[in-house]
């Protein structure tokens, strides 16, 4: 099978990158095994039927919490973790959890400049001792 479930359950709720979204539907065309895969999950959400994929991202349940998110930006989750984490906010693209890891990404980078900075003005004042000293 060419998609997973979770992938055509948020294909249904045009939860996919627009990209993800056109070559599900190019391949619909030519695909007749992807149609019948497609009408059963959506005949099952028409009775009421859903699977845990479905109810967890609708409750966001699936959403990895800022910790996880902040080891998976610093690279050091496990590689099952972190490919579900790259799933999420790749091919569901959760909003959410893209806004996080952009808002991380800012603080890590201005949390460097900062440690940057300090560096440098400590630098500067020991060599401001040292030229000193030397007067
Ligand atoms: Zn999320």
């Amino acid at each position: 099978m060419k998609y997973t479930q979770a992938e055509l359950e948020a294909f249904l709720d045009e939860a996919l990158s627009p990209s993800e979204m056109s070559e599900i539907e190019a391949e619909l065309r030519s695909d007749q095994e992807l149609g019948i895969q497609l009408r059963a999950i959506h005949g099952r959400r028409d009775a009421g039927v859903h699977s845990l994929g479905e109810i967890w991202r609708r409750h966001r349940v699936s959403c990895p919490n800022r910790e996880q998110l902040g080891s998976f930006l610093l690279g050091v989750l496990e590689d099952d973790h972190a490919d579900y984490i790259r799933f999420h906010v790749d091919v569901v693209g959760c909003r959410l959890c893209s806004a996080n890891i952009a808002d991380m990404e800012l603080r890590q980078k201005e949390a460097a400049e900062s440690a940057q900075t300090r560096r440098t003005k400590y630098f500067q004042s020991s060599a401001g001792y040292v030229r000193k000293s030397l007067d």
